[in-house]
């Protein structure tokens, strides 16, 4: 299976591979057949919630897509295709990152053009209005940039909700429904739900008021579906736990009844035996500029058994580690757990996680649920080998790696060596250490996150060389964590630089954690040449000459940035970040960009989703699933819009 798939705009589509899929029990194929259904069922929900517009857009150029009878080799039927594709992949008409209004890339006698050559007969517009008038609002949404210019404004000194062009909100001002919310969460226990949540705030004449996305309520066609497939689901669930969130769930997309999500929540959060497990609701509200609304989401997976094998070894080990680490004594752990992380596979994404993804799921969003009952928190690792697949063909480290041993050592080890990398900040590094009685994190102020990340990637860095890790299985040979070590400083010193504009300083704290460590070990090494930058063709370049001494060093700065969170001790802490990890030297940075650029590398990623097909005995119950990987990208979204496309375009 190949990864990459193909490259628009600033846009590449690659693929993910579902890692033993055949393998899984017949039970856990179905449950998951059923359960990737219910996720592709809400797709329109999303596109109409992104903008009132969205759905009716999509309809009319994928009708010109499929029925246009001009040229279709022309440079402007090119410009066409990428827009349409671009739209897709946001699913509407603003950038999904910066949420501006897509260029089309053509003029409006153009779309006149494409309109006139293409077949209307079986095109469905509202009922009240006339196809002119309907196809000449639609080229004004498209084509006329002082019109739903943004999807989601945050510049506090315009009213937020009139000027971003989500669809969460209708006829109501900032102040409106700022005020609708306060009335309501004033009258709010301990235990408050997430008000407004799953619901459009409409103002008719002078009176406020919810449209509910519910069954029977707005959005109940793609709802229905969703409900549909969650029943089916039921049947198969692994245990009796799954079967009481899943009815939860259903119970709340009939009712609307954000208290039933809050309970489906609870429930969701506690089952922790199963393989498989699934996200499908209304979750993140980035989408909405006062952080209220929900998008549309989904997403099923299923444990990863030999990833979280490693993460349940360090785990067992915590103890061992803590009292190993070179970190002070009166900083460590008497007694440490190890966080036991899950690792999974995505089987199925939909709705607002598709086809652009997050690698990592962290739930749910209500703070007093994840206080009370806690909260799940998983990485994605068919995401990550994508990613990791993608980038060995890309040029990347050819260009930007020191030397050939470095390019080989990273194919063979550095997939694996990140992932241990991961594993060892997330089991054992954030959750090593103590600080001294009466400090508190508020100590570092602004430094805090920049410290904290930083003392987990060195507790991380330092341990991945360490013969216990070759004793307990994790590491191969020193070769991969050799690896590690390339990739890190490679990253902190060079690469990472991709990201910043000219001009500007790091911010991000990983960025600025990455950095702080890389160009500390640099300086610390100097006098002893461990780290050295070189020249060839021009071009700037990073060796590691000691290993071993590195790994010293980077033993030393852990030892020192754990004193200083466990005293809150913020000169040092700022003057550490402010010396290393927030300046970029300029002339290296121009030089970085511009071998970047040559690479011509699109910035943003997304996912094609696999094909499942449910095979069935004559009588009609399944017996197995299979799966392909033969769809491209135009035919999934195209069948996605005609075997899910369950609104109406208007709502
Ligand atoms: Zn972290």
């Amino acid at each position: 299976m190949n990864v990459f798939v193909e490259k628009f705009a600033d846009i590449k589509i690659l693929r993910y591979s579902v890692p033993e899929f055949e393998k899984l029990e017949l039970n856990k194929k179905i449950y998951i057949y059923y359960l990737s259904q219910a996720a592709l069922c809400g797709r329109d929900i999303l596109w109409d919630q992104n903008n009132r517009y969205n759905l009716a857009v999509r309809a009319v150029l994928e009708n010109i897509f499929k029925t246009y009878s001009g040229n279709r080799e022309s440079e402007m039927f090119s410009s066409f295709l990428v827009y349409l594709k671009r739209v897709w992949f946001s699913n509407g008409i603003h950038h999904h990152y910066s949420t501006e209004k897509i260029p089309t890339g053509f003029s409006e006698d153009y779309f006149d053009e494409l309109v006139d050559k293409s077949d209307w007969k079986s095109f469905k517009i509202p009922s009240e209005k006339n196809f002119t008038a309907f196809i000449a609002e639609i080229k004004v949404v498209i084509l006329n940039p002082e019109t739903e210019q943004k999807r989601v404004n945050l510049e506090a000194n315009k009213d937020l909700i009139l000027s971003s062009a989500n669809n969460y909100y209708q006829n109501v001002s900032q102040i409106e429904a700022e005020e609708y919310y306060s009335n309501l969460k004033s009258t709010a226990g301990t235990e408050p739900v997430s008000f407004g949540l799953n619901s459009t705030l409409v103002k008719e004449s002078t009176q406020i008021t919810e449209k509910v996305w519910k069954l029977n309520g707005k959005y109940s066609k793609a709802i229905e579906k969703v409900i549909f497939w969650l029943d089916k689901a039921v049947e198969y669930a692994e245990n009796e736990p799954q079967k009481k969130y899943i009815r939860l769930l259903v119970e709340y997309y009939k009712t609307g009844d954000l208290a039933k999500f809050d309970e489906y929540s609870i429930e969701w959060v506690k089952e922790q035996h199963g393989d498989v497990d699934f996200v499908n609701g209304f979750i993140e509200v980035y989408g909405d500029p006062l952080g209220i609304k929900g998008s549309w989401e989904s997403i099923v997976n299923y444990k990863d058994k030999e990833a979280t094998k490693r993460a349940v070894i360090l785990s067992e080990n915590a103890q061992w580690f803590e009292d190993h680490s070179p970190v002070s004594p009166e900083f460590k752990k008497a007694e440490v757990k190890g966080v036991s992380a899950k690792v999974i596979n995505v089987a199925i994404l939909g709705g607002d996680c598709y086809p652009a993804t997050p690698i990592g799921i962290n739930l749910p969003n209500a703070e007093w649920i994840r206080e009370k009952h806690g909260s799940k928190s998983v990485t994605i690792e068919n995401i990550t080998q994508a990613y990791f697949l993608d980038s060995l063909g890309n040029g990347m480290l050819e260009e930007f790696a020191g030397s050939a041993e470095e390019i080989e050592r990273a194919k063979q080890f550095g997939y694996l060596a990140g992932n241990l990398h991961t594993d060892l900040h997330e089991c054992l590094g954030h959750g090593s250490g103590k600080v001294r009685e009466g400090v508190s994190t508020e100590a570092l102020k602004n430094y805090y996150s920049t410290i904290e990340e930083t003392r987990a990637d060195l507790f991380a860095l330092y341990y991945i060389m360490d013969e216990k890790m070759m004793e307990l299985g994790l590491v191969p040979s020193i070769e991969a964590a050799k690896a590690e070590f390339d990739a890190y400083l490679r990253n902190g010193l060079l690469t990472q630089l991709t990201r910043i504009e000219p001009g500007k300083d790091i911010e991000e704290s990983h960025m600025r954690n990455r950095q702080l460590i890389a160009r500390w070990a640099y300086e610390a090494g100097k006098a002893e040449n461990v780290v050295e930058f070189f020249k060839k063709d021009c071009k700037t370049f990073v060796r590691i000459n000691d290993y071993l001494k590195l790994r010293n060093l980077f033993g030393h700065l852990l030892k020192e940035i754990q004193r200083i969170k466990s005293e809150g001790d913020f000169e040092a802490a700022r003057n550490l970040v402010e010396s290393y990890a927030v300046k970029v030297d300029r002339p290296l940075h121009d030089e970085i960009l511009l071998r970047f650029k040559k690479l011509d590398l699109a910035p943003y990623a997304g996912f094609l989703n696999p094909v499942y097909e449910l095979k069935t005995w004559p009588c009609g119950t399944p017996n197995d699933v299979l799966i392909r990987y033969d769809e491209d990208y135009t035919s999934q979204m195209l069948r996605y819009s005609n075997e899910y496309g369950f609104l109406p375009i208007e709502n």
